[in-house]
């Protein structure tokens, strides 16, 4: 039998339609390091009619690659709200990473045209003559007149570009199947990988985000993005506002603790959303600069584990409630969320919070263990995580159709790499990327726990630990440690610390103290490069006995 109920498409260029029109009074507001610029999306809709009929005076067509080299700010949401609308393929490109990377990134998704902000303009301008499928640089707040580009690139400025425009245009209905926009992997090892999201697949995806399973954002709120738009669409929030009617801070370039919590100040989030090292960064600088921060009233931390103590911090000190969830650019990003169950109280209540979190809904699960075998989910036997779904990729972005990292997928399961344990309720707890999985003597030492524990400590503001090569162990952990200014602690009293709560045989015998633990383009610890360093003797370290 069928149902009697209508069809229509889950397209962003319906989202579009529905943010400008039902939620024409919501806003998108940039920090210019002092002020704001505020436009309502009811704006944003005309001007993305303007910018629709511009692409396609300069022979954008249906899934052509529209690329971004911008920070999080209003022009951003706004080729963000067009291009996948008008049926072509958004594709934000990270800008913190190597020009090497971006070559190979631009390339393999044959970008045409690229927006690229003002202040990024030189960097730009250093890779642009090796991008050989780029057409049309389109600068935003910048010099388009001094912008040096090679034969046949056309430059332009957005801004005269926008003012040409008729602001109609007649938005196609799309198949909500087809792709609408594309990320590419952080991932520190190979070639960066890319991942290409369907209408269908981002609109399921924001509308789980606004819900209170996980963010619950409605028109009364502001949500800051403070994740950039490069990281996996900002974890949707874009279209999750358009959704839902909530309004969008955007902190453009402005990403230091000081500039963002004058921000704050004076936007007054009631969401943020960011990877715990920007969390470690207002901790401090809150510390020695106290400032209330208690307007914020949930925000979501994902990309890397939060360390438990920082949660407490924000919790017990700024009053302000962490929500930790789990994601990958080929899970568009939200696949868990911990909130915690209505029974659970006391230290039972935080150890849902600080778990990864339970699966969004649609979002299917299983651990495998070795041999390739399910493994139960009894809160203790640990395995990778696999996950399906309709917001979860089933393949990488191939232009020659061939496969690439098949053996990522597992028969219609995406194979994560992450290795953790679920509770019988349905709770995730990683303890590892399977890259960085510790084995001594055959026995694992969770990296994640034990970072967690050695950052409770009081002095120490960041801590990494990864495998090192041993000839009697195989491999041993070793930390990397960045202390509080003017906490004095060593190896030993740290040491001695972690003996409260693991065993002998686990605990660390190298300690190397560093002013900074090496981070990824999108402000993860890069272990790679710590491990090189180990390898390479740059990393100075005390041995204990
Ligand atoms: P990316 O695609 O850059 O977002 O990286 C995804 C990876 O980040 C995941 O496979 C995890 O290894 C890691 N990750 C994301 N969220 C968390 C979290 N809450 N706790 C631990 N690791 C996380």
């Amino acid at each position: 039998m069928l149902s009697t109920m209508q069809d229509g498409p889950l397209s962003l260029a319906n989202l579009l339609r529905y943010a400008a029109s039902v939620h024409a009074d919501a806003t998108v507001t940039t920090w210019t390091g002092s002020t704001t610029r505020r436009r309502t999306f009811g704006e944003l809709g005309a001007r993305a009619g303007k910018l629709a009929n511009a692409l396609r005076g300069l022979g954008v067509g249906a899934f052509d690659r529209v690329a971004t080299f911008m920070w999080n700010n209003t022009q951003h949401m706004e080729v963000y709200a067009t291009v996948p609308a008008m049926g072509a393929v958004l594709h934000a490109l990270n800008i913190r990473l190597s020009s090497e990377q971006l070559v190979f990134i631009a390339h393999h998704a044959e970008d045409r045209v690229v927006f690229v902000d003002g202040s990024l303009a030189s960097a730009f301008e250093g890779v642009l003559p090796r991008l050989r499928t780029v057409r049309h640089v389109i600068l935003v707040n910048g010099d388009a007149a001094g912008f040096r580009a090679p034969r046949g690139v056309e430059v332009h400025s957005y801004e005269a570009l926008l003012e040409a425009q008729p602001g109609v245009y007649d938005f196609p209905v799309l198949d909500e199947r087809s792709a609408a926009a594309m990320c590419y992997t952080s991932g520190t090892t190979g070639d960066p990988k890319g991942v290409v999201y369907s209408h269908r697949s981002l609109f399921l995806h924001a509308m789980h985000v606004t819900t209170p399973a996980a963010m619950g954002l409605s028109t009364s709120d502001r949500c800051l993005a403070i994740v950039p738009m490069f990281h996996v669409n900002a974890w949707s929030l874009p279209f999750a506002c358009m959704l839902s009617g909530a309004s969008l801070l955007m902190p453009d370039r402005f990403l230091q603790p000081e500039p963002l919590l004058a921000m704050m100040e004076a936007e007054r989030p009631t969401h943020a959303a960011a990877v715990p090292t920007i969390w470690t960064g207002l901790a401090g600088r809150l510390a020695t600069h106290p400032q209330d921060i208690s307007y914020l009233r949930e925000v979501v931390v994902g990309g890397a584990a939060m360390p438990p103590t920082l949660m407490k911090t924000f919790e017990e000190h700024h009053r302000v409630k962490v929500v930790h969830g789990w994601g990958m650019t080929e899970t568009s990003s939200v696949g868990t969320v911990a909130h915690p169950p209505a029974h659970a109280t006391g230290e039972d209540l935080w150890r849902y919070r600080m778990s990864q979190g339970r699966f969004a809904p649609l979002v299917e699960f299983r651990l495998m263990g070795d041999n390739n075998a399910p493994v139960p989910n009894d809160g203790e036997s640990l395995g990778e995580l696999e996950v399906s779904g309709p917001w979860i990729t089933g393949s990488y972005y191939s232009p020659s159709h061939e496969a690439i990292e098949a053996d990522s997928f597992d028969e219609g399961w995406l194979r994560t790499g992450d290795v953790g344990r679920i509770s019988p309720d349905g709770f995730l707890t990683l303890v590892d990327r399977a890259k960085d999985v510790i084995k001594s003597g055959g026995e694992w030492i969770s990296s994640i726990d034990m970072e967690n524990d050695i950052m409770a400590h009081p002095a120490v503001a960041e801590a990494a630990v990864f495998g090192v090569p041993d000839e009697r162990w195989d491999e041993r952990p070793c930390v990397a440690v960045v202390l509080r200014t003017g906490e004095p602690a060593d190896a030993t009293a740290l040491r001695e610390h972690l003996a409260e709560s693991w065993a002998k045989w686990q605990l660390p015998e190298r300690w190397a103290f560093v002013a900074e633990i090496p981070k990824t383009s999108v402000g993860k610890f890069d272990k790679k490069v710590l491990r090189r360093q180990y390898a390479d003797r740059r990393l100075a370290f005390i041995h204990l006995d």
